[in-house]
């Protein structure tokens, strides 16, 4: 497709975003800015990816004999830079486009949240976080240009120039050549990278995995080295650190590493990598990142999806296998079953792995499961096969763990006295929500563990969970719990109301309550507390109910149970004035406050308004002299 004429010399200004991320880029700390180096060298080598990539699917390219190489020229006298390459180019809407952009959705928020907190960052943090790759050489010189020409057989020559900050400009030029070259004088204190030995010296730092040639002058620098071809005792960790670094374009080291090399029914070789943290876009699809594809040593896709399931998608590295065509498609790859058994296999062996911490290195395991343990709960709904295994690689924070320490369902199980018929859990916000619920007394008291399910997550996958090793796995909130070894029932029940008195008091609760509850009924399980709701019949843990409205406004709740401690002080006095006058509406008052706690205790509490004001009234009777 032939390119519209245009007038010599445009001049661009940057969408807002992308002036704010510059301006932090340019002036933040930077404490490397020779990545700059690695970011456009990383640039010219996924265009030579692409090109390639054209010409293995039979597309007709600008060029087609021209050599896949990375040329970096230096004038050490005039302090001068130049990286070439003859890879896939760019048209004049490339530039605007893809230069001219942010292309990361989390950027604006996080430019936001960065600013409110007057954060100083490496840079390298923003750079590889929001592909602006790009602009990172703006710390090293104030003008670039780029010349370039796309491989595409109609395509022209442009020259794109820019000082950083503002604008850009853009006129068509002669090229002859296919690709992309973009140079700059280095600013003076950067003066010290216009040298060989320097640049030579950070290619093998940074670069020296990259798939094509890179030369300084007539001096090829990089040793194109397939990592994952050779065996796991072969590869010193400082050679698989650098390359995690490459593949997964992130600063720190993996926390670990596994290499298979897989033949039978399908054959492949994987450098599969566990990051030390989880990506800043966490469960955002547009943020993931996955394994990279090969075929025959031939890279064909960026994060292949189909690799690994999705609980498994923090996973970094390279597949190569040589069971698929080199031409092959996204479409094929989504659907081919080579895809699907090399992912039932990886699965395999990464849940291998971590079965494997958990048992001889539990630190290094919860570590792990601290950090991702959020993706792995996800295959418990998405992957029956590895159920029971992903299962067992569950962590919890329980009643008995202190803050930050885990626990598995194997231990509770182990744990747990003789009596105990099930596994009890409850939900809230964090572990400080749930530590005061008042559902929780009564387990304290009588040392029975009871697992925290804090997060998003745990609800949808965790409380699905029927039961563990025939042990049912039950919310403390559900109401016809069957309470286990109540150490010291007999003597406080003592104390409770009991007989006439007490069926009297709440047959009037529910009579005040109406239709706001299922029933009424004596509580077992609290201890201090006076009342809690408990899942009824057709409701759901007050957590979960949180959850769906927040997903659906007109998301309506079962009721719930009000369960009230006729042990407690105040349910007495309410007997003692329902004896004497049923209607007394203090009476009436006092329940009503008693049902709003416990909705607000939950979180569930629409209103507060007429809560605080009844808490003002009993303020006001009980300070009358
Ligand atoms: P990222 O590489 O993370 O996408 P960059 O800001 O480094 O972010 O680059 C933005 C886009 O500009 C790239 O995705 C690519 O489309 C284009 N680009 C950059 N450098 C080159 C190059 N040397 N050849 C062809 N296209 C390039």
């Amino acid at each position: 497709m032939s390119e519209a004429p245009q007038p010599s010399v445009q001049e661009f200004e940057y969408k807002a975003e992308m002036k704010q991320l510059l301006h932090l880029i340019i002036h933040s700390l930077y404490t490397h800015p020779e990545v700059f180096l690695r970011e456009l060298i990383s640039n010219a080598s996924d265009a030579l990816n692409k090109v390639r990539f054209m010409q293995v699917r039979g597309l007709p390219v600008h060029q087609p004999e021209a050599e896949l190489r990375i040329t970096i020229d230096i004038d050490e006298k005039n302090h001068n830079l130049s990286i070439e390459d003859s890879g896939i180019g760019m048209s004049r809407e490339d530039l605007i486009e893809r230069i001219g952009t942010v292309a990361s959705s989390g950027t604006l928020e996080f430019l936001s949240r960065s600013k409110a907190e007057e954060q100083t960052f490496d840079g390298g943090e923003l750079i590889g976080k929001f592909g602006v790759g790009f602009y990172s050489v703006f710390m090293v010189t104030d003008e670039v240009t780029i010349e370039t020409r796309s491989a595409d057989p109609d395509g022209k020559g442009w020259r794109w120039k820019s000082q950083g900050e503002g604008r850009f400009t853009i006129e068509e030029i002669e090229k002859k050549d296919r690709g992309t070259r973009i140079f700059f004088k280095l600013k003076e204190d950067a003066h010290d990278l216009a040298s060989d030995y320097r640049v030579k010296d950070l290619i093998k730092k940074y670069s020296n995995f990259v798939d094509f040639p890179i030369f300084i002058g007539k001096d090829r620098v990089n040793s194109v080295a397939a990592l994952w071809q050779r065996k796991k005792e072969d590869l010193a960790k400082e050679e698989l650190d650098e390359f995690y670094k490459f593949v997964a374009g992130d600063f720190r080291e993996p926390m670990d590493s596994l290499s298979l090399h897989i033949e039978g029914r399908v054959n492949f070789k994987a450098l599969v990598f566990v990051p030390s943290e989880p990506p800043i876009g966490y469960f955002d699809p547009r943020e993931e990142k996955s394994l990279h594809l090969y075929v025959n040593r031939v890279f064909i896709q960026d994060d292949c999806k189909e690799l690994v399931p999705e609980y498994l998608r923090f996973l970094k590295g390279v597949v190569d296998t040589e069971d698929l065509p080199l031409n092959v498609s996204r479409e094929v790859t989504q659907s081919s079953p080579v895809t699907t058994r090399i992912s039932e296999i990886i699965t395999g062996r990464v849940l291998g792995m971590l079965e494997d911490w958990a048992k001889t290195d539990a630190g290094k395991y919860n570590e792990f499961f601290r950090r991702f343990g959020n993706y792995l709960k996800l295959g418990i709904g998405s992957d029956f096969t590895q159920r029971d295994r992903i299962v067992e690689l569950l962590r919890f924070e329980t009643s008995k763990t202190e803050e930050g320490g885990f626990t598995s369902f194997r231990d509770y199980l182990t744990a747990m006295g003789e009596e105990q018929k099930e596994i009890y859990y409850i939900t809230g916000e964090s572990r400080a929500a749930v530590e005061k619920n008042p559902n929780l007394e009564y387990f304290r008291k009588n040392s029975i563990e009871v697992i925290f399910l804090t997060g998003p997550v745990d609800l949808f996958t965790v409380t699905t969970l029927p039961e563990y090793d025939g042990k049912k796995i039950v919310s403390i909130e559900a109401a016809d719990i069957d309470i286990a070894g109540d150490k010291d029932k007999d003597e406080e029940s003592d104390t409770a109301l009991k007989g006439r008195e007490a069926k009297d008091i709440l047959a009037r609760c529910k009579e005040i309550l109406g239709d706001r509850v299922e029933d009424v009924i004596e509580s077992k399980r609290l201890v201090d507390s006076v009342a809690t709701l408990v899942v009824g019949t057709s409701g759901m843990d007050a957590q979960m109910e949180r959850m769906m409205k927040m997903m659906d406004s007109n998301f309506t709740s079962g009721k719930k149970i009000l369960e009230v401690n006729l042990r407690h002080p105040l349910m007495k006095n309410l007997a003692r004035i329902n004896e004497a006058d049923h209607d007394d509406p203090v009476l009436a008052q006092a329940v009503e406050q008693m049902y709003e706690g416990a909705l607000l205790i939950e979180s569930n509490l629409q209103n507060p308004a007429d809560f605080v004001r009844r808490a003002m009234q009993f303020m006001e009777q009980a300070t009358r002299s």
